[in-house]
Protein backbone atom coordinates (compact mmCIF):
# COMPACT_ATOMS: atom_id res chain seq x y z
CA UNK A 1 0.00 0.00 0.00
CA UNK A 2 1.06 3.58 -1.07
CA UNK A 3 1.36 6.30 1.88
CA UNK A 4 -0.70 8.97 1.32
CA UNK A 5 1.17 12.07 1.15
CA UNK A 6 1.75 14.89 3.19
CA UNK A 7 -1.25 17.05 3.06
CA UNK A 8 -1.20 21.08 3.25
CA UNK A 9 -3.66 23.60 3.36
CA UNK A 10 -1.46 25.93 1.27
CA UNK A 11 1.53 25.01 -1.26
CA UNK A 12 3.88 27.31 -3.13
CA UNK A 13 5.59 27.04 -6.01
CA UNK A 14 9.06 28.66 -5.82
CA UNK A 15 11.18 30.50 -2.81
CA UNK A 16 11.85 33.55 -4.46
CA UNK A 17 10.67 36.59 -2.73
CA UNK A 18 7.14 36.22 -4.20
CA UNK A 19 6.76 32.53 -3.14
CA UNK A 20 8.30 33.28 0.45
CA UNK A 21 6.05 36.75 1.01
CA UNK A 22 2.87 34.37 0.07
CA UNK A 23 3.60 31.53 2.63
CA UNK A 24 4.45 34.21 5.45
CA UNK A 25 0.81 35.78 4.26
CA UNK A 26 -0.80 32.08 5.05
CA UNK A 27 1.14 30.94 8.03
CA UNK A 28 0.15 34.35 9.51
CA UNK A 29 -3.14 33.08 8.59
CA UNK A 30 -2.48 29.93 10.63
CA UNK A 31 -2.70 27.62 7.84
CA UNK A 32 -0.39 24.86 6.64
CA UNK A 33 2.26 25.57 4.19
CA UNK A 34 4.74 24.39 1.71
CA UNK A 35 7.08 25.84 0.09
CA UNK A 36 8.46 23.85 -2.81
CA UNK A 37 11.33 24.90 -4.94
CA UNK A 38 13.60 23.17 -7.56
CA UNK A 39 16.76 24.33 -6.66
CA UNK A 40 18.42 23.87 -2.95
CA UNK A 41 18.07 27.53 -2.53
CA UNK A 42 16.52 30.69 -4.37
CA UNK A 43 19.29 31.42 -6.71
CA UNK A 44 16.92 33.49 -9.16
CA UNK A 45 15.97 37.11 -9.22
CA UNK A 46 15.46 37.41 -5.60
CA UNK A 47 19.13 37.48 -4.79
CA UNK A 48 20.60 38.39 -7.36
CA UNK A 49 18.91 41.93 -7.07
CA UNK A 50 20.23 45.08 -5.10
CA UNK A 51 18.57 44.37 -2.33
CA UNK A 52 16.52 47.95 -2.90
CA UNK A 53 13.17 48.24 -1.23
CA UNK A 54 12.34 51.23 -3.43
CA UNK A 55 9.33 53.51 -2.36
CA UNK A 56 10.47 57.01 -3.89
CA UNK A 57 10.03 56.96 -7.89
CA UNK A 58 7.92 53.96 -8.17
CA UNK A 59 5.02 54.26 -10.79
CA UNK A 60 1.86 55.88 -8.83
CA UNK A 61 -0.71 53.72 -10.11
CA UNK A 62 0.56 50.50 -10.43
CA UNK A 63 3.61 50.35 -7.99
CA UNK A 64 4.09 52.80 -5.21
CA UNK A 65 1.32 51.66 -2.92
CA UNK A 66 2.51 48.57 -2.69
CA UNK A 67 5.96 49.25 -2.45
CA UNK A 68 5.14 51.21 0.77
CA UNK A 69 3.51 48.17 2.38
CA UNK A 70 6.14 45.92 1.70
CA UNK A 71 8.53 48.38 3.17
CA UNK A 72 6.78 48.37 6.45
CA UNK A 73 6.59 44.48 6.27
CA UNK A 74 10.26 44.78 5.91
CA UNK A 75 10.72 47.03 8.64
CA UNK A 76 8.96 44.42 10.78
CA UNK A 77 10.03 41.34 9.72
CA UNK A 78 13.60 42.05 9.10
CA UNK A 79 14.75 42.09 12.74
CA UNK A 80 13.06 39.29 13.64
CA UNK A 81 14.37 37.16 11.03
CA UNK A 82 18.11 38.70 11.51
CA UNK A 83 18.03 40.24 8.17
CA UNK A 84 20.37 43.51 8.87
CA UNK A 85 18.91 46.68 7.05
CA UNK A 86 22.40 47.92 5.24
CA UNK A 87 21.28 50.99 4.14
CA UNK A 88 18.14 53.65 4.42
CA UNK A 89 17.02 55.94 1.97
CA UNK A 90 17.88 56.93 -1.66
CA UNK A 91 19.78 60.00 -3.00
CA UNK A 92 19.06 61.17 -6.42
CA UNK A 93 22.47 63.13 -7.73
CA UNK A 94 20.80 65.38 -10.79
CA UNK A 95 23.82 66.55 -12.97
CA UNK A 96 21.33 68.12 -15.69
CA UNK A 97 18.74 71.19 -15.61
CA UNK A 98 16.15 68.89 -17.18
CA UNK A 99 17.03 66.41 -14.60
CA UNK A 100 16.28 69.44 -11.88
CA UNK A 101 13.50 69.97 -13.72
CA UNK A 102 11.99 66.44 -13.30
CA UNK A 103 13.14 66.68 -9.58
CA UNK A 104 10.95 69.53 -8.60
CA UNK A 105 7.56 68.54 -10.41
CA UNK A 106 8.00 65.32 -8.53
CA UNK A 107 8.05 68.05 -5.48
CA UNK A 108 4.70 68.75 -6.31
CA UNK A 109 3.09 65.10 -6.50
CA UNK A 110 1.92 63.77 -3.11
CA UNK A 111 4.53 60.56 -3.52
CA UNK A 112 7.13 63.67 -2.58
CA UNK A 113 5.93 63.48 1.05
CA UNK A 114 9.39 63.57 3.46
CA UNK A 115 11.27 64.12 0.31
CA UNK A 116 13.56 67.08 0.44
CA UNK A 117 15.93 69.10 -3.00
CA UNK A 118 19.15 70.10 -1.96
CA UNK A 119 21.41 72.38 -3.48
CA UNK A 120 24.32 70.88 -4.94
CA UNK A 121 26.42 72.94 -1.95
CA UNK A 122 24.12 71.86 0.57
CA UNK A 123 24.64 67.86 -0.59
CA UNK A 124 28.14 68.37 -0.77
CA UNK A 125 28.24 69.55 3.11
CA UNK A 126 26.05 66.40 4.72
CA UNK A 127 28.40 63.99 1.82
CA UNK A 128 31.76 65.63 1.32
CA UNK A 129 32.86 62.46 -0.60
CA UNK A 130 30.47 63.16 -3.57
CA UNK A 131 32.46 64.98 -6.07
CA UNK A 132 29.73 64.77 -9.28
CA UNK A 133 31.18 67.21 -11.70
CA UNK A 134 28.42 69.75 -12.36
CA UNK A 135 26.36 68.52 -9.97
CA UNK A 136 23.11 70.76 -9.62
CA UNK A 137 20.76 69.22 -6.98
CA UNK A 138 20.47 65.99 -4.85
CA UNK A 139 16.79 64.99 -3.89
CA UNK A 140 16.53 62.91 -0.93
CA UNK A 141 13.89 60.46 0.33
CA UNK A 142 14.33 58.81 3.34
CA UNK A 143 11.39 56.24 2.17
CA UNK A 144 14.11 53.35 1.61
CA UNK A 145 15.15 50.21 2.84
CA UNK A 146 18.26 48.68 1.53
CA UNK A 147 19.19 44.64 2.71
CA UNK A 148 21.63 42.36 0.84
CA UNK A 149 19.18 40.09 -1.26
CA UNK A 150 21.78 37.21 -1.55
CA UNK A 151 21.91 36.83 2.94
CA UNK A 152 18.28 38.31 3.53
CA UNK A 153 16.34 35.60 1.33
CA UNK A 154 17.78 32.72 2.99
CA UNK A 155 17.35 33.85 6.01
CA UNK A 156 13.30 34.98 5.35
CA UNK A 157 13.15 31.37 4.55
CA UNK A 158 14.76 29.65 7.78
CA UNK A 159 12.67 32.32 9.79
CA UNK A 160 10.06 31.11 7.95
CA UNK A 161 10.49 27.68 8.77
CA UNK A 162 11.58 28.50 12.41
CA UNK A 163 8.94 30.85 13.78
CA UNK A 164 6.47 30.12 11.08
CA UNK A 165 6.13 25.97 10.91
CA UNK A 166 6.66 26.70 6.66
CA UNK A 167 7.93 23.68 5.74
CA UNK A 168 10.46 23.75 2.84
CA UNK A 169 10.72 20.87 0.20
CA UNK A 170 14.11 22.42 -1.54
CA UNK A 171 15.56 20.64 -4.97
CA UNK A 172 11.89 19.53 -6.01
CA UNK A 173 10.46 20.37 -9.11
CA UNK A 174 6.59 20.96 -9.71
CA UNK A 175 6.00 19.33 -12.63
CA UNK A 176 2.09 19.34 -12.56
CA UNK A 177 -0.69 21.20 -9.94
CA UNK A 178 -4.08 20.12 -9.96
CA UNK A 179 -5.21 20.69 -6.29
CA UNK A 180 -5.60 18.65 -4.09
CA UNK A 181 -2.32 17.66 -5.59
CA UNK A 182 0.76 18.64 -6.78
CA UNK A 183 3.33 15.77 -8.92
CA UNK A 184 6.46 16.78 -8.20
CA UNK A 185 9.72 15.14 -9.09
CA UNK A 186 9.97 14.24 -5.37
CA UNK A 187 6.92 12.93 -5.23
CA UNK A 188 2.83 13.65 -5.00
CA UNK A 189 2.07 16.39 -2.01
CA UNK A 190 -1.21 16.99 -1.16
CA UNK A 191 -2.86 20.84 -0.66
CA UNK A 192 -6.11 22.27 -1.01
CA UNK A 193 -4.54 25.61 -1.70
CA UNK A 194 -1.74 26.20 -4.60
CA UNK A 195 0.08 29.57 -5.36
CA UNK A 196 2.56 28.94 -8.35
CA UNK A 197 4.94 32.00 -7.78
CA UNK A 198 7.68 30.65 -10.66
CA UNK A 199 9.89 33.70 -11.66
CA UNK A 200 10.98 33.79 -15.38
CA UNK A 201 10.07 30.47 -16.16
CA UNK A 202 7.84 31.10 -18.29
CA UNK A 203 7.58 27.14 -19.69
CA UNK A 204 7.13 24.47 -16.90
CA UNK A 205 3.80 26.02 -15.26
CA UNK A 206 0.89 27.26 -17.13
CA UNK A 207 3.14 28.14 -20.31
CA UNK A 208 -0.14 28.89 -22.49
CA UNK A 209 -1.04 31.41 -19.53
CA UNK A 210 2.34 33.12 -20.00
CA UNK A 211 2.11 33.40 -23.80
CA UNK A 212 -1.53 34.68 -23.84
CA UNK A 213 -0.01 37.59 -21.60
CA UNK A 214 3.04 37.71 -23.39
CA UNK A 215 5.00 37.68 -20.32
CA UNK A 216 8.94 37.71 -21.39
CA UNK A 217 12.39 37.89 -19.74
CA UNK A 218 14.45 40.78 -19.22
CA UNK A 219 18.49 40.01 -18.43
CA UNK A 220 20.50 42.75 -16.75
CA UNK A 221 24.09 42.80 -15.62
CA UNK A 222 25.43 43.51 -12.31
CA UNK A 223 28.81 44.35 -10.31
CA UNK A 224 30.20 44.26 -7.51
CA UNK A 225 32.75 47.11 -6.17
CA UNK A 226 35.15 47.31 -3.35
CA UNK A 227 34.51 49.11 -0.97
CA UNK A 228 35.60 52.92 -2.10
CA UNK A 229 36.50 53.91 1.16
CA UNK A 230 33.96 56.21 2.48
CA UNK A 231 29.92 55.75 3.71
CA UNK A 232 27.43 56.71 1.11
CA UNK A 233 24.65 58.21 2.97
CA UNK A 234 21.63 56.37 1.00
CA UNK A 235 21.34 54.19 -1.85
CA UNK A 236 22.29 56.24 -4.90
CA UNK A 237 20.47 56.75 -8.53
CA UNK A 238 21.34 59.85 -10.80
CA UNK A 239 19.56 61.24 -14.24
CA UNK A 240 18.97 58.15 -16.32
CA UNK A 241 16.95 56.89 -13.36
CA UNK A 242 14.35 59.83 -14.22
CA UNK A 243 13.48 58.34 -17.48
CA UNK A 244 13.43 55.20 -15.98
CA UNK A 245 11.03 54.95 -12.93
CA UNK A 246 7.49 55.31 -13.78
CA UNK A 247 6.90 57.68 -10.66
CA UNK A 248 9.62 60.35 -12.51
CA UNK A 249 9.63 59.21 -15.98
CA UNK A 250 5.84 59.54 -16.64
CA UNK A 251 6.01 63.14 -15.48
CA UNK A 252 5.63 65.73 -18.33
CA UNK A 253 8.77 67.06 -16.82
CA UNK A 254 10.23 64.08 -17.84
CA UNK A 255 9.98 64.50 -21.52
CA UNK A 256 12.94 67.36 -21.85
CA UNK A 257 15.38 64.97 -19.99
CA UNK A 258 14.45 62.41 -21.78
CA UNK A 259 15.42 63.99 -24.85
CA UNK A 260 18.38 65.64 -23.93
CA UNK A 261 19.45 62.31 -22.91
CA UNK A 262 18.63 60.65 -26.23
CA UNK A 263 21.41 63.57 -27.59
CA UNK A 264 24.10 62.35 -24.83
CA UNK A 265 24.20 59.25 -23.42
CA UNK A 266 22.48 57.17 -26.42
CA UNK A 267 24.54 54.18 -25.52
CA UNK A 268 23.25 53.92 -22.06
CA UNK A 269 19.71 53.87 -23.38
CA UNK A 270 20.11 51.29 -26.07
CA UNK A 271 21.15 48.88 -22.93
CA UNK A 272 18.85 50.20 -21.15
CA UNK A 273 21.36 51.22 -18.56
CA UNK A 274 20.62 53.53 -15.51
CA UNK A 275 22.63 53.77 -12.33
CA UNK A 276 21.53 52.59 -9.20
CA UNK A 277 24.75 52.27 -6.49
CA UNK A 278 23.82 50.36 -3.34
CA UNK A 279 26.44 49.10 0.00
CA UNK A 280 26.60 46.80 1.96
CA UNK A 281 27.50 46.46 5.36
CA UNK A 282 31.29 45.56 4.40
CA UNK A 283 31.09 49.01 2.40
CA UNK A 284 31.52 47.17 -0.59
CA UNK A 285 28.92 48.60 -3.57
CA UNK A 286 26.58 46.45 -5.22
CA UNK A 287 26.02 48.24 -9.11
CA UNK A 288 24.04 47.91 -11.92
CA UNK A 289 21.70 47.67 -14.01
CA UNK A 290 21.54 47.15 -17.80
CA UNK A 291 18.02 46.18 -19.00
CA UNK A 292 18.11 44.06 -22.66
CA UNK A 293 14.55 42.16 -23.47
CA UNK A 294 14.84 39.05 -24.95
CA UNK A 295 13.04 35.86 -23.70
CA UNK A 296 16.06 33.76 -24.67
CA UNK A 297 18.05 35.66 -22.02
CA UNK A 298 21.42 34.13 -23.06
CA UNK A 299 23.95 34.03 -20.54
CA UNK A 300 26.73 36.65 -22.52
CA UNK A 301 27.11 39.44 -20.49
CA UNK A 302 29.02 42.29 -22.71
CA UNK A 303 32.06 44.13 -21.38
CA UNK A 304 31.37 47.19 -23.29
CA UNK A 305 27.91 47.12 -20.91
CA UNK A 306 29.69 46.53 -17.62
CA UNK A 307 32.31 49.88 -19.33
CA UNK A 308 29.19 52.10 -19.43
CA UNK A 309 28.11 51.18 -16.06
CA UNK A 310 31.43 51.98 -14.66
CA UNK A 311 31.66 54.99 -16.58
CA UNK A 312 28.20 56.27 -15.73
CA UNK A 313 29.21 56.02 -11.49
CA UNK A 314 32.51 57.84 -12.40
CA UNK A 315 30.25 60.53 -13.61
CA UNK A 316 27.75 60.28 -11.07
CA UNK A 317 29.99 60.11 -8.42
CA UNK A 318 33.14 62.36 -9.32
CA UNK A 319 35.10 59.51 -8.04
CA UNK A 320 37.29 56.41 -9.81
CA UNK A 321 35.32 53.44 -9.23
CA UNK A 322 36.95 50.79 -7.19
CA UNK A 323 38.18 47.46 -8.53
CA UNK A 324 35.30 45.23 -9.86
CA UNK A 325 35.02 42.29 -7.05
CA UNK A 326 31.84 40.06 -8.88
CA UNK A 327 30.04 40.27 -11.99
CA UNK A 328 26.98 38.55 -12.68
CA UNK A 329 23.37 38.49 -14.93
CA UNK A 330 19.81 38.07 -13.57
CA UNK A 331 16.97 37.75 -15.27
CA UNK A 332 13.35 38.76 -14.14
CA UNK A 333 10.15 38.18 -16.04
CA UNK A 334 8.32 41.12 -18.10
CA UNK A 335 5.34 42.43 -19.43
CA UNK A 336 4.72 45.86 -21.37
CA UNK A 337 1.18 46.32 -20.34
CA UNK A 338 1.23 45.88 -16.35
CA UNK A 339 3.50 45.30 -13.10
CA UNK A 340 2.41 42.58 -11.86
CA UNK A 341 0.17 39.43 -13.34
CA UNK A 342 -2.58 37.55 -11.24
CA UNK A 343 -4.42 35.22 -12.52
CA UNK A 344 -6.34 32.23 -11.82
CA UNK A 345 -5.87 29.40 -14.33
CA UNK A 346 -8.08 26.92 -11.85
CA UNK A 347 -10.11 26.80 -8.97
CA UNK A 348 -7.71 27.21 -6.11
CA UNK A 349 -4.97 27.84 -7.84
CA UNK A 350 -3.12 31.28 -8.42
CA UNK A 351 -0.21 32.41 -10.66
CA UNK A 352 1.51 35.13 -9.42
CA UNK A 353 4.77 36.84 -11.34
CA UNK A 354 5.88 40.42 -11.14
CA UNK A 355 6.05 41.80 -14.77
CA UNK A 356 7.85 44.97 -14.02
CA UNK A 357 11.30 44.26 -12.11
CA UNK A 358 10.23 45.54 -8.78
CA UNK A 359 9.29 42.27 -6.78
CA UNK A 360 11.78 43.31 -3.78
CA UNK A 361 9.91 46.35 -2.90
CA UNK A 362 6.42 44.93 -3.59
CA UNK A 363 6.66 41.27 -2.77
CA UNK A 364 4.85 41.18 0.68
CA UNK A 365 2.21 43.11 -0.53
CA UNK A 366 1.37 41.38 -2.94
CA UNK A 367 1.69 38.22 -0.81
CA UNK A 368 -0.74 39.52 1.30
CA UNK A 369 -3.37 40.68 -1.24
CA UNK A 370 -2.92 36.98 -3.17
CA UNK A 371 -3.55 35.17 -0.21
CA UNK A 372 -6.21 37.45 1.26
CA UNK A 373 -8.46 36.62 -2.25
CA UNK A 374 -7.39 33.18 -2.36
CA UNK A 375 -8.67 32.43 1.11
CA UNK A 376 -11.92 34.46 1.28
C1 LIG B 1 19.65 42.21 -11.39
C2 LIG B 1 18.32 42.50 -10.78
C3 LIG B 1 18.15 43.64 -10.01
C4 LIG B 1 16.91 43.91 -9.43
N1 LIG B 1 16.80 44.93 -8.53
C5 LIG B 1 15.65 45.10 -7.83
C6 LIG B 1 15.56 46.04 -6.79
O1 LIG B 1 16.53 46.71 -6.45
N2 LIG B 1 14.36 46.23 -6.18
C7 LIG B 1 13.27 45.49 -6.52
O2 LIG B 1 12.20 45.69 -5.97
N3 LIG B 1 13.35 44.51 -7.44
C8 LIG B 1 14.51 44.30 -8.11
N4 LIG B 1 14.60 43.33 -9.06
C9 LIG B 1 13.41 42.53 -9.37
C10 LIG B 1 13.17 41.46 -8.32
O3 LIG B 1 14.39 40.83 -7.99
C11 LIG B 1 12.17 40.44 -8.87
O4 LIG B 1 10.98 41.13 -9.25
C12 LIG B 1 11.82 39.40 -7.83
O5 LIG B 1 12.97 38.84 -7.28
C13 LIG B 1 10.96 38.29 -8.43
O6 LIG B 1 10.75 37.35 -7.41
P1 LIG B 1 10.13 35.94 -7.71
O7 LIG B 1 9.99 35.24 -6.42
O8 LIG B 1 8.89 36.12 -8.54
O9 LIG B 1 11.16 35.24 -8.70
P2 LIG B 1 12.51 34.43 -8.45
O10 LIG B 1 13.38 35.09 -7.48
O11 LIG B 1 13.04 34.16 -9.81
O12 LIG B 1 12.02 33.08 -7.78
C14 LIG B 1 11.24 32.14 -8.48
C15 LIG B 1 11.61 30.77 -7.91
O13 LIG B 1 10.71 29.79 -8.40
C16 LIG B 1 11.42 28.60 -8.62
N5 LIG B 1 10.64 27.79 -9.56
C17 LIG B 1 10.19 28.16 -10.78
N6 LIG B 1 9.46 27.16 -11.33
C18 LIG B 1 9.47 26.13 -10.44
C19 LIG B 1 8.90 24.82 -10.45
N7 LIG B 1 8.17 24.38 -11.48
N8 LIG B 1 9.10 24.01 -9.36
C20 LIG B 1 9.82 24.45 -8.30
N9 LIG B 1 10.39 25.70 -8.25
C21 LIG B 1 10.21 26.52 -9.31
C22 LIG B 1 12.75 29.07 -9.18
O14 LIG B 1 13.75 28.08 -9.02
C23 LIG B 1 13.00 30.32 -8.35
O15 LIG B 1 13.79 30.06 -7.19
C24 LIG B 1 15.81 43.05 -9.67
C25 LIG B 1 15.98 41.92 -10.46
C26 LIG B 1 17.22 41.64 -11.01
C27 LIG B 1 17.39 40.40 -11.84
Amino acid sequence: MTAAPEAFDVAVVGAGIVGLSCARAAALRGLKVVVIERDWKACGASIRNFGFITVTGQDRDTVWERARRSRDVWAAVAPAAGIAIVQRGLWVAARRREAVGVLEAFLRTDMAEGCELLTADSARRRFPDLATPGLQAVLTSPHELRVESRTAVPLLATWLARDHGVAFRWDTAVHAVAPPRLETSGGRIAAELVVVCPGDDLKTLYPERLAAAAVSRCKLQMLRLESPGFAFPATLMADLSLARYGGFARLPAAEELKRRLALEQPECLRHGIHLIVAQGADGSLVVGDSHHYDTAAEPFAAEGVYGLLLEEYRAATGRPAPRVLERWIGTYAVASDRALLVESPAPGVRLVLVTSGVGASTGFAIGEDVIKELCA
